[in-house]
Protein backbone atom coordinates (compact mmCIF):
# COMPACT_ATOMS: atom_id res chain seq x y z
CA UNK A 1 0.00 0.00 0.00
CA UNK A 2 1.46 3.68 -1.22
CA UNK A 3 1.13 6.19 1.26
CA UNK A 4 1.61 9.98 1.43
CA UNK A 5 0.39 10.72 4.81
CA UNK A 6 2.26 9.59 8.02
CA UNK A 7 0.69 8.79 10.74
CA UNK A 8 1.90 8.73 14.66
CA UNK A 9 0.34 7.50 17.63
CA UNK A 10 0.37 8.52 20.96
CA UNK A 11 -0.84 5.95 23.35
CA UNK A 12 -0.24 6.41 27.39
CA UNK A 13 0.71 4.29 30.59
CA UNK A 14 1.25 4.06 34.08
CA UNK A 15 -1.55 6.61 34.96
CA UNK A 16 -3.88 8.85 33.27
CA UNK A 17 -3.42 12.86 33.54
CA UNK A 18 -0.23 12.39 32.20
CA UNK A 19 -0.45 15.31 29.44
CA UNK A 20 -0.91 13.40 26.12
CA UNK A 21 -2.84 16.30 24.86
CA UNK A 22 0.10 18.53 25.60
CA UNK A 23 2.33 16.52 24.11
CA UNK A 24 0.80 15.65 21.16
CA UNK A 25 0.16 19.53 20.88
CA UNK A 26 3.73 19.97 21.38
CA UNK A 27 4.96 18.03 18.56
CA UNK A 28 2.74 18.76 16.26
CA UNK A 29 3.68 22.84 16.62
CA UNK A 30 7.07 21.96 16.38
CA UNK A 31 6.06 19.92 13.27
CA UNK A 32 4.04 22.30 11.55
CA UNK A 33 7.21 24.82 12.12
CA UNK A 34 9.52 22.71 10.01
CA UNK A 35 6.61 23.15 7.45
CA UNK A 36 4.58 19.62 7.52
CA UNK A 37 0.94 20.47 7.81
CA UNK A 38 0.21 18.35 11.48
CA UNK A 39 -3.26 18.01 12.29
CA UNK A 40 -3.96 15.96 15.78
CA UNK A 41 -7.01 13.54 16.52
CA UNK A 42 -8.49 12.44 19.66
CA UNK A 43 -9.89 8.67 20.14
CA UNK A 44 -11.87 8.82 23.26
CA UNK A 45 -12.78 5.35 24.70
CA UNK A 46 -16.11 6.12 26.41
CA UNK A 47 -19.43 5.10 25.10
CA UNK A 48 -20.96 8.44 24.93
CA UNK A 49 -21.64 9.37 21.20
CA UNK A 50 -19.45 12.61 21.73
CA UNK A 51 -18.51 14.40 25.13
CA UNK A 52 -21.70 16.99 24.83
CA UNK A 53 -23.55 14.93 27.08
CA UNK A 54 -21.21 15.20 29.58
CA UNK A 55 -21.10 17.50 33.13
CA UNK A 56 -18.35 19.30 33.14
CA UNK A 57 -17.34 17.52 36.65
CA UNK A 58 -16.58 14.52 34.43
CA UNK A 59 -14.30 15.45 31.49
CA UNK A 60 -14.11 19.03 31.96
CA UNK A 61 -15.19 22.10 29.18
CA UNK A 62 -16.83 20.25 25.90
CA UNK A 63 -15.36 22.33 22.91
CA UNK A 64 -16.70 23.29 20.12
CA UNK A 65 -15.39 23.19 16.84
CA UNK A 66 -16.74 25.48 13.19
CA UNK A 67 -18.55 22.37 11.94
CA UNK A 68 -20.29 22.16 15.55
CA UNK A 69 -19.09 18.90 16.76
CA UNK A 70 -19.15 19.02 20.66
CA UNK A 71 -15.61 17.30 21.54
CA UNK A 72 -12.79 16.86 24.24
CA UNK A 73 -11.09 19.64 25.59
CA UNK A 74 -8.02 18.45 24.08
CA UNK A 75 -8.78 19.53 20.87
CA UNK A 76 -8.66 23.04 22.15
CA UNK A 77 -5.29 23.01 22.69
CA UNK A 78 -4.95 21.39 19.77
CA UNK A 79 -6.35 24.68 17.39
CA UNK A 80 -4.59 26.51 20.50
CA UNK A 81 -1.05 25.17 20.21
CA UNK A 82 -1.74 25.06 15.88
CA UNK A 83 -3.93 27.96 14.77
CA UNK A 84 -5.13 25.51 12.88
CA UNK A 85 -9.38 24.66 13.17
CA UNK A 86 -10.31 20.67 14.46
CA UNK A 87 -13.51 18.99 12.47
CA UNK A 88 -15.95 16.09 13.56
CA UNK A 89 -13.08 13.99 12.74
CA UNK A 90 -10.78 15.26 14.95
CA UNK A 91 -11.98 13.69 17.45
CA UNK A 92 -14.09 9.89 18.19
CA UNK A 93 -15.48 7.93 20.55
CA UNK A 94 -16.50 4.66 21.14
CA UNK A 95 -19.88 5.18 21.40
CA UNK A 96 -19.43 6.71 17.29
CA UNK A 97 -17.92 3.94 16.64
CA UNK A 98 -20.13 0.83 18.00
CA UNK A 99 -23.12 3.73 16.41
CA UNK A 100 -21.86 3.45 13.06
CA UNK A 101 -21.35 0.18 12.76
CA UNK A 102 -24.94 -0.74 14.33
CA UNK A 103 -26.56 1.42 11.55
CA UNK A 104 -24.45 -0.23 8.79
CA UNK A 105 -25.47 -3.41 10.56
CA UNK A 106 -29.40 -2.85 10.06
CA UNK A 107 -28.86 -1.53 6.86
CA UNK A 108 -28.20 -4.88 5.72
CA UNK A 109 -24.47 -3.81 4.52
CA UNK A 110 -22.28 -6.58 6.41
CA UNK A 111 -24.43 -8.69 3.98
CA UNK A 112 -25.57 -11.31 6.50
CA UNK A 113 -22.14 -11.57 8.48
CA UNK A 114 -21.32 -12.06 11.71
CA UNK A 115 -20.24 -8.40 13.23
CA UNK A 116 -17.34 -8.37 15.64
CA UNK A 117 -14.62 -6.36 17.55
CA UNK A 118 -12.67 -7.55 15.17
CA UNK A 119 -12.65 -6.95 12.06
CA UNK A 120 -15.36 -4.69 12.13
CA UNK A 121 -15.31 -2.51 15.17
CA UNK A 122 -11.46 -1.95 14.48
CA UNK A 123 -11.92 -1.81 10.55
CA UNK A 124 -14.32 1.37 11.56
CA UNK A 125 -11.58 2.82 14.14
CA UNK A 126 -8.85 2.30 11.17
CA UNK A 127 -11.16 3.88 8.87
CA UNK A 128 -11.80 7.09 11.16
CA UNK A 129 -8.45 7.52 11.65
CA UNK A 130 -7.33 7.40 8.38
CA UNK A 131 -9.89 9.98 7.53
CA UNK A 132 -7.65 13.07 7.84
CA UNK A 133 -5.02 11.38 6.17
CA UNK A 134 -7.14 11.06 3.18
CA UNK A 135 -8.33 14.36 2.55
CA UNK A 136 -4.66 15.25 1.39
CA UNK A 137 -4.90 18.20 3.38
CA UNK A 138 -1.92 16.69 5.85
CA UNK A 139 1.22 15.46 5.64
CA UNK A 140 1.11 14.05 9.51
CA UNK A 141 -1.89 13.06 11.68
CA UNK A 142 -1.13 12.22 15.35
CA UNK A 143 -4.08 10.33 16.66
CA UNK A 144 -3.87 10.59 20.75
CA UNK A 145 -5.42 7.31 22.09
CA UNK A 146 -7.24 8.50 25.39
CA UNK A 147 -7.23 6.27 28.29
CA UNK A 148 -4.34 4.10 29.37
CA UNK A 149 -3.22 0.87 28.09
CA UNK A 150 -4.38 -2.29 29.47
CA UNK A 151 -7.78 -0.18 29.65
CA UNK A 152 -10.14 -3.13 28.56
CA UNK A 153 -12.26 -0.13 27.06
CA UNK A 154 -8.55 0.90 25.09
CA UNK A 155 -7.93 -3.17 23.68
CA UNK A 156 -9.95 -2.14 19.96
CA UNK A 157 -7.96 0.83 19.57
CA UNK A 158 -4.44 -0.66 20.10
CA UNK A 159 -5.66 -3.52 18.15
CA UNK A 160 -6.53 -1.09 15.17
CA UNK A 161 -3.42 0.41 15.91
CA UNK A 162 -1.78 -3.05 15.73
CA UNK A 163 -3.13 -3.63 12.41
CA UNK A 164 -2.24 -0.09 10.95
CA UNK A 165 0.77 0.17 11.62
CA UNK A 166 1.62 -3.41 10.03
CA UNK A 167 -0.97 -2.31 7.13
CA UNK A 168 0.97 1.21 6.16
CA UNK A 169 4.93 -0.21 6.96
CA UNK A 170 7.84 0.84 8.36
CA UNK A 171 8.62 4.21 8.66
CA UNK A 172 5.05 5.66 7.74
CA UNK A 173 3.72 5.09 11.19
CA UNK A 174 4.73 4.87 14.55
CA UNK A 175 4.15 4.98 17.90
CA UNK A 176 5.01 7.02 21.17
CA UNK A 177 4.34 5.53 24.31
CA UNK A 178 3.48 8.41 27.16
CA UNK A 179 4.55 7.09 30.77
CA UNK A 180 5.05 8.39 34.53
CA UNK A 181 9.15 8.06 36.06
CA UNK A 182 7.95 9.16 39.82
CA UNK A 183 10.31 9.43 42.08
CA UNK A 184 10.25 8.01 45.47
CA UNK A 185 11.65 9.96 48.29
CA UNK A 186 12.53 7.69 50.40
CA UNK A 187 14.91 5.94 48.03
CA UNK A 188 16.05 9.33 46.73
CA UNK A 189 15.41 7.56 43.27
CA UNK A 190 13.67 7.73 40.03
CA UNK A 191 11.54 3.76 39.43
CA UNK A 192 11.41 3.12 35.86
CA UNK A 193 9.94 -0.83 36.20
CA UNK A 194 6.27 1.21 35.90
CA UNK A 195 7.14 2.21 32.50
CA UNK A 196 8.81 -1.04 31.92
CA UNK A 197 5.63 -2.67 33.07
CA UNK A 198 3.50 -0.55 31.04
CA UNK A 199 5.72 -0.63 27.64
CA UNK A 200 5.29 -4.84 28.48
CA UNK A 201 1.66 -4.54 28.54
CA UNK A 202 1.51 -2.76 25.17
CA UNK A 203 3.21 -5.27 23.69
CA UNK A 204 0.92 -8.19 24.83
CA UNK A 205 -1.52 -6.35 22.18
CA UNK A 206 1.63 -6.47 19.73
CA UNK A 207 2.38 -2.91 19.57
CA UNK A 208 6.20 -2.42 19.96
CA UNK A 209 6.39 1.61 20.94
CA UNK A 210 9.56 3.61 19.09
CA UNK A 211 9.56 6.58 21.20
CA UNK A 212 8.98 6.77 24.98
CA UNK A 213 8.27 10.16 26.34
CA UNK A 214 8.68 9.90 30.53
CA UNK A 215 6.97 12.20 32.24
CA UNK A 216 9.08 13.32 35.41
CA UNK A 217 9.10 15.68 38.29
CA UNK A 218 13.20 15.35 38.27
CA UNK A 219 15.73 15.31 35.69
CA UNK A 220 16.03 11.37 33.74
CA UNK A 221 19.79 10.54 34.13
CA UNK A 222 21.80 9.29 31.62
CA UNK A 223 21.86 5.91 33.04
CA UNK A 224 18.21 5.91 33.69
CA UNK A 225 17.77 6.79 30.16
CA UNK A 226 20.43 3.58 29.09
CA UNK A 227 18.44 1.47 31.33
CA UNK A 228 15.03 2.25 29.64
CA UNK A 229 16.00 2.23 26.30
CA UNK A 230 17.38 -1.47 27.01
CA UNK A 231 14.12 -2.64 28.87
CA UNK A 232 12.07 -1.24 26.20
CA UNK A 233 13.31 -1.89 22.87
CA UNK A 234 14.04 1.93 22.13
CA UNK A 235 16.87 3.78 21.03
CA UNK A 236 18.49 6.02 23.69
CA UNK A 237 17.45 8.81 21.78
CA UNK A 238 14.44 7.95 21.83
CA UNK A 239 13.81 8.62 25.32
CA UNK A 240 12.42 11.06 25.96
CA UNK A 241 12.28 13.48 29.21
CA UNK A 242 9.48 15.66 29.77
CA UNK A 243 9.76 17.55 32.85
CA UNK A 244 7.36 19.20 34.77
CA UNK A 245 6.90 22.50 33.12
CA UNK A 246 5.48 26.24 34.38
CA UNK A 247 2.93 26.51 32.08
CA UNK A 248 2.07 23.96 29.51
CA UNK A 249 3.38 26.69 26.24
CA UNK A 250 6.97 26.04 27.82
CA UNK A 251 6.40 21.96 25.94
CA UNK A 252 7.34 22.21 22.73
CA UNK A 253 10.55 24.14 23.55
CA UNK A 254 11.33 21.38 26.17
CA UNK A 255 10.56 19.17 23.33
CA UNK A 256 12.55 20.46 21.29
CA UNK A 257 15.39 20.06 23.62
CA UNK A 258 15.16 17.03 23.99
CA UNK A 259 14.80 16.28 20.08
CA UNK A 260 11.43 14.79 19.75
CA UNK A 261 10.92 16.23 16.97
CA UNK A 262 14.08 14.78 15.39
CA UNK A 263 13.53 10.91 16.85
CA UNK A 264 10.25 11.31 15.41
CA UNK A 265 11.23 12.99 11.87
CA UNK A 266 13.98 10.60 12.04
CA UNK A 267 11.83 7.02 11.97
CA UNK A 268 9.04 8.50 9.77
CA UNK A 269 11.86 8.85 7.36
CA UNK A 270 11.07 12.44 6.44
CA UNK A 271 13.86 15.56 6.82
CA UNK A 272 14.06 17.67 9.83
CA UNK A 273 15.42 21.63 9.81
CA UNK A 274 15.01 24.02 12.88
CA UNK A 275 11.38 24.24 13.87
CA UNK A 276 10.33 28.21 13.01
CA UNK A 277 9.16 29.23 16.03
CA UNK A 278 9.11 32.89 16.38
CA UNK A 279 5.77 33.99 16.69
CA UNK A 280 5.48 30.98 19.40
CA UNK A 281 8.92 32.40 21.27
CA UNK A 282 7.65 36.07 21.08
CA UNK A 283 4.40 34.87 22.81
CA UNK A 284 5.96 33.03 25.64
CA UNK A 285 8.33 36.22 26.34
CA UNK A 286 5.71 38.56 26.77
CA UNK A 287 3.66 35.90 28.56
CA UNK A 288 6.93 36.14 31.10
CA UNK A 289 7.34 39.38 31.43
CA UNK A 290 4.09 41.09 32.23
CA UNK A 291 4.20 44.99 32.74
CA UNK A 292 1.68 44.93 34.84
CA UNK A 293 -1.15 42.83 36.74
CA UNK A 294 -5.25 42.66 36.55
CA UNK A 295 -7.51 41.08 38.39
CA UNK A 296 -10.31 39.74 36.55
CA UNK A 297 -13.62 37.52 38.20
CA UNK A 298 -14.52 34.72 36.65
CA UNK A 299 -17.98 33.86 37.94
CA UNK A 300 -19.25 30.65 37.51
CA UNK A 301 -20.43 27.39 38.86
CA UNK A 302 -17.97 24.78 38.41
CA UNK A 303 -15.31 27.47 39.27
CA UNK A 304 -13.45 24.53 42.03
CA UNK A 305 -12.60 23.01 38.46
CA UNK A 306 -9.96 24.09 36.23
CA UNK A 307 -10.70 22.01 33.19
CA UNK A 308 -14.75 23.24 33.40
CA UNK A 309 -13.59 27.02 31.63
CA UNK A 310 -10.34 25.60 29.99
CA UNK A 311 -10.50 27.85 27.06
CA UNK A 312 -11.65 30.89 28.95
CA UNK A 313 -8.47 30.66 31.09
CA UNK A 314 -6.14 30.06 28.18
CA UNK A 315 -7.89 32.77 26.36
CA UNK A 316 -6.85 35.08 28.88
CA UNK A 317 -3.24 34.33 29.23
CA UNK A 318 -3.21 35.07 24.83
CA UNK A 319 -4.91 37.95 25.99
CA UNK A 320 -2.66 38.95 28.87
CA UNK A 321 0.53 38.29 26.25
CA UNK A 322 -0.81 40.44 24.06
CA UNK A 323 -1.16 43.38 26.43
CA UNK A 324 1.94 42.59 28.36
CA UNK A 325 -0.04 41.95 31.56
CA UNK A 326 -0.98 39.39 33.79
CA UNK A 327 -4.15 38.49 34.03
CA UNK A 328 -5.11 37.08 37.65
CA UNK A 329 -8.38 34.84 37.27
CA UNK A 330 -9.84 34.98 40.95
CA UNK A 331 -12.72 31.97 40.42
CA UNK A 332 -15.77 33.38 42.48
CA UNK A 333 -18.86 30.74 42.90
CA UNK A 334 -21.90 32.00 41.67
CA UNK A 335 -23.51 30.07 44.16
CA UNK A 336 -22.41 31.77 47.08
CA UNK A 337 -23.14 35.37 45.85
CA UNK A 338 -25.55 37.54 47.24
CA UNK A 339 -26.30 41.37 47.24
CA UNK A 340 -24.83 41.25 50.97
CA UNK A 341 -21.50 40.21 49.73
CA UNK A 342 -21.45 41.32 46.52
CA UNK A 343 -19.31 44.44 47.43
CA UNK A 344 -16.57 42.76 49.15
CA UNK A 345 -16.68 39.68 46.43
CA UNK A 346 -16.49 42.25 43.43
CA UNK A 347 -15.15 45.19 44.49
CA UNK A 348 -11.50 45.27 44.15
CA UNK A 349 -12.11 43.74 40.48
CA UNK A 350 -10.71 45.31 37.14
CA UNK A 351 -12.82 43.35 34.99
CA UNK A 352 -15.79 40.47 35.57
CA UNK A 353 -16.73 38.17 33.54
CA UNK A 354 -19.56 35.53 33.84
CA UNK A 355 -19.18 32.35 32.70
CA UNK A 356 -21.30 30.09 29.95
CA UNK A 357 -24.07 27.58 31.89
CA UNK A 358 -26.93 25.36 32.17
CA UNK A 359 -29.49 25.07 34.83
CA UNK A 360 -30.69 27.10 37.50
CA UNK A 361 -28.17 26.77 39.82
CA UNK A 362 -26.28 29.90 40.78
CA UNK A 363 -28.04 32.03 38.62
CA UNK A 364 -29.28 34.38 40.95
CA UNK A 365 -25.64 35.16 42.06
CA UNK A 366 -24.67 35.98 38.23
CA UNK A 367 -27.54 38.49 38.02
CA UNK A 368 -26.41 40.21 41.56
CA UNK A 369 -22.67 40.19 39.65
CA UNK A 370 -23.72 42.11 36.87
CA UNK A 371 -26.09 44.46 38.53
CA UNK A 372 -23.35 45.30 40.92
CA UNK A 373 -20.29 45.41 37.74
CA UNK A 374 -23.10 47.42 35.77
CA UNK A 375 -23.53 50.35 38.84
CA UNK A 376 -20.09 50.64 39.38
CA UNK A 377 -18.62 50.66 36.06
CA UNK A 378 -16.74 47.47 35.84
CA UNK A 379 -15.36 46.04 32.80
CA UNK A 380 -18.18 43.18 31.97
CA UNK A 381 -17.65 40.37 29.74
CA UNK A 382 -20.98 38.12 29.77
CA UNK A 383 -20.24 34.62 27.24
CA UNK A 384 -23.21 32.93 26.51
CA UNK A 385 -25.10 32.13 29.88
CA UNK A 386 -23.44 35.35 31.09
CA UNK A 387 -24.90 37.19 28.08
CA UNK A 388 -28.04 36.29 28.62
CA UNK A 389 -27.75 37.06 32.86
CA UNK A 390 -26.96 40.63 31.70
CA UNK A 391 -30.12 40.75 29.36
CA UNK A 392 -32.08 39.47 32.19
CA UNK A 393 -30.77 42.08 34.91
CA UNK A 394 -31.30 44.97 32.40
CA UNK A 395 -34.80 43.74 32.13
CA UNK A 396 -35.47 43.41 35.75
CA UNK A 397 -33.41 46.62 37.12
CA UNK A 398 -33.63 49.18 34.70
CA UNK A 399 -36.86 48.04 32.75
CA UNK A 400 -38.69 47.40 36.07
CA UNK A 401 -40.05 43.60 34.50
CA UNK A 402 -39.36 42.43 38.37
CA UNK A 403 -39.46 38.70 36.63
CA UNK A 404 -38.07 39.23 33.75
CA UNK A 405 -35.98 35.08 33.46
CA UNK A 406 -35.17 32.53 31.18
CA UNK A 407 -37.62 29.95 30.13
CA UNK A 408 -34.92 27.37 30.95
CA UNK A 409 -34.68 28.57 34.75
CA UNK A 410 -38.51 29.56 34.97
CA UNK A 411 -40.62 28.38 32.72
CA UNK A 412 -44.05 30.32 33.97
CA UNK A 413 -42.37 33.91 33.58
CA UNK A 414 -44.43 36.49 32.61
CA UNK A 415 -41.53 38.25 31.01
CA UNK A 416 -39.39 35.91 28.95
CA UNK A 417 -36.32 37.92 28.01
CA UNK A 418 -34.75 34.88 27.24
CA UNK A 419 -36.90 32.09 25.65
CA UNK A 420 -35.91 28.68 23.89
CA UNK A 421 -34.82 29.34 20.23
CA UNK A 422 -38.20 28.42 18.03
CA UNK A 423 -36.39 25.55 16.27
CA UNK A 424 -35.58 24.10 19.48
CA UNK A 425 -39.20 23.57 20.50
CA UNK A 426 -39.50 20.18 19.08
CA UNK A 427 -36.75 18.65 20.02
CA UNK A 428 -36.62 15.82 22.64
CA UNK A 429 -32.94 14.36 22.24
CA UNK A 430 -30.27 15.70 24.06
CA UNK A 431 -27.17 14.53 22.34
CA UNK A 432 -26.19 17.13 19.41
CA UNK A 433 -29.09 18.94 19.29
CA UNK A 434 -28.31 22.60 20.07
CA UNK A 435 -27.65 25.39 18.20
CA UNK A 436 -23.80 24.82 17.48
CA UNK A 437 -20.81 25.72 15.81
CA UNK A 438 -20.18 28.74 13.71
CA UNK A 439 -22.89 31.10 12.68
CA UNK A 440 -22.09 34.49 10.93
CA UNK A 441 -23.13 37.94 12.88
CA UNK A 442 -23.23 41.18 11.49
CA UNK A 443 -21.86 43.63 13.80
CA UNK A 444 -23.51 47.35 14.19
CA UNK A 445 -21.42 50.65 13.44
CA UNK A 446 -20.14 52.81 16.09
CA UNK A 447 -20.00 49.68 18.69
CA UNK A 448 -17.80 48.31 21.04
CA UNK A 449 -17.27 44.72 18.89
CA UNK A 450 -17.47 46.49 15.51
CA UNK A 451 -13.93 48.89 16.44
CA UNK A 452 -12.65 45.46 18.43
CA UNK A 453 -13.00 43.02 15.46
CA UNK A 454 -12.81 45.68 12.63
CA UNK A 455 -15.00 43.43 10.71
CA UNK A 456 -18.60 44.22 9.63
CA UNK A 457 -19.53 40.82 9.57
CA UNK A 458 -17.65 37.79 12.21
CA UNK A 459 -18.15 33.75 12.20
CA UNK A 460 -18.31 32.33 15.81
CA UNK A 461 -18.99 29.04 17.65
CA UNK A 462 -22.21 28.47 19.25
CA UNK A 463 -23.60 26.02 21.92
CA UNK A 464 -27.17 27.13 23.29
CA UNK A 465 -30.99 26.33 23.15
CA UNK A 466 -32.02 29.43 24.41
CA UNK A 467 -31.81 32.58 22.84
CA UNK A 468 -32.56 36.51 23.46
CA UNK A 469 -36.69 37.13 22.66
CA UNK A 470 -36.95 39.43 20.06
CA UNK A 471 -40.34 40.65 21.34
CA UNK A 472 -38.43 42.58 24.10
CA UNK A 473 -35.81 44.41 21.71
CA UNK A 474 -37.45 47.52 21.01
CA UNK A 475 -38.55 48.12 24.89
CA UNK A 476 -34.73 47.38 25.95
CA UNK A 477 -32.89 48.94 23.72
CA UNK A 478 -35.23 51.70 24.22
CA UNK A 479 -33.79 51.71 27.89
CA UNK A 480 -30.51 51.72 26.60
CA UNK A 481 -29.06 47.98 26.03
CA UNK A 482 -28.28 47.74 22.58
CA UNK A 483 -28.24 44.61 20.14
CA UNK A 484 -24.93 45.55 17.98
CA UNK A 485 -24.62 41.64 16.53
CA UNK A 486 -27.26 40.38 14.71
CA UNK A 487 -27.69 36.86 12.85
CA UNK A 488 -28.30 37.84 9.04
CA UNK A 489 -30.48 35.67 8.50
CA UNK A 490 -32.34 35.26 11.61
CA UNK A 491 -32.35 38.70 13.25
CA UNK A 492 -31.11 36.92 15.96
CA UNK A 493 -29.40 39.12 18.42
CA UNK A 494 -25.72 37.68 19.25
CA UNK A 495 -24.70 40.48 21.46
CA UNK A 496 -25.84 43.52 23.39
CA UNK A 497 -24.09 46.32 24.75
CA UNK A 498 -24.49 49.27 26.92
CA UNK A 499 -23.19 52.20 25.64
CA UNK A 500 -22.95 54.27 28.61
CA UNK A 501 -21.01 52.08 30.21
CA UNK A 502 -16.95 52.03 30.07
CA UNK A 503 -16.84 48.22 28.53
CA UNK A 504 -20.03 46.13 29.09
CA UNK A 505 -20.46 43.46 26.45
CA UNK A 506 -22.39 40.33 26.47
CA UNK A 507 -22.11 37.42 23.54
CA UNK A 508 -24.50 34.56 22.65
CA UNK A 509 -21.28 32.78 21.34
CA UNK A 510 -18.79 31.38 23.03
CA UNK A 511 -15.33 33.19 21.07
CA UNK A 512 -12.90 31.62 24.22
CA UNK A 513 -13.28 28.40 21.21
CA UNK A 514 -11.35 30.83 19.01
CA UNK A 515 -8.04 31.97 20.54
CA UNK A 516 -5.24 30.81 20.24
CA UNK A 517 -1.33 31.90 20.47
CA UNK A 518 -0.79 32.84 17.39
CA UNK A 519 -4.28 34.62 17.35
CA UNK A 520 -5.34 35.89 20.49
CA UNK A 521 -9.44 36.55 20.52
CA UNK A 522 -9.82 40.22 20.02
CA UNK A 523 -12.93 40.29 22.48
CA UNK A 524 -10.22 38.98 25.07
CA UNK A 525 -7.93 41.29 24.05
CA UNK A 526 -9.96 44.20 24.57
CA UNK A 527 -11.60 42.90 27.59
CA UNK A 528 -8.35 42.45 29.25
CA UNK A 529 -7.38 46.14 27.91
CA UNK A 530 -10.51 47.56 29.33
CA UNK A 531 -9.30 46.11 32.86
CA UNK A 532 -6.09 47.88 33.14
CA UNK A 533 -7.51 50.91 31.95
CA UNK A 534 -10.16 50.66 34.92
CA UNK A 535 -7.29 49.43 37.01
CA UNK A 536 -5.22 52.74 36.33
CA UNK A 537 -8.30 54.92 36.94
CA UNK A 538 -9.04 53.45 40.11
N1 LIG B 1 -28.09 27.45 29.09
C1 LIG B 1 -28.07 28.47 28.10
C2 LIG B 1 -28.69 28.01 26.79
O1 LIG B 1 -28.84 26.85 26.55
C3 LIG B 1 -26.65 28.97 27.87
C4 LIG B 1 -25.75 27.94 27.30
C5 LIG B 1 -24.27 28.27 27.45
O2 LIG B 1 -23.90 29.10 28.28
N2 LIG B 1 -23.42 27.58 26.72
O3 LIG B 1 -29.05 28.82 25.98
Amino acid sequence: MTTTTKYIFVTGGVSSSLGKGIIAASLAKLLQAQGYRTTIQKLDPYINVDPGTLNPYEHGECYVTDDGAETDLDLGHYERFLNVPTSQANNVTTGRIYQSVIEKERRGEFLGKTVQVIPHITDEIKHRIQILGKSGDYDIVITEIGGTVGDIESLPYVEAVRQLKWELGEHNAIVIHLTLVPYLSAAGELKTKPTQHSVKTLMESGVQADVLVCRTEHEISDSIRVKLARFCNVRKEAVIQSIDASTIYDVPNLMLEEGLDKVVLEQLQLASETPKLTVWNEFLTRHKNPKNEVVIGLIGKYVELQDSYKSILEAFIHAGAENEVKVKVESIHSEYLNADNIKLKLSHLDGVLVAPGFGERGIEGKIDAVKYVRENNIPFFGICLGMQMAVIEYSRNVLGLKDANSTEMDSETTNPVIDLMEEQKTITDKGGTMRLGAWSCDLMDNSIVSSVYGEETILERHRHRYEFNGTYKEAIEAAGMKATGLNPDTGLVEIVEIPEHPWFVGVQYHPEYKSTVANPHPLFVAFIKAALKHKNQK
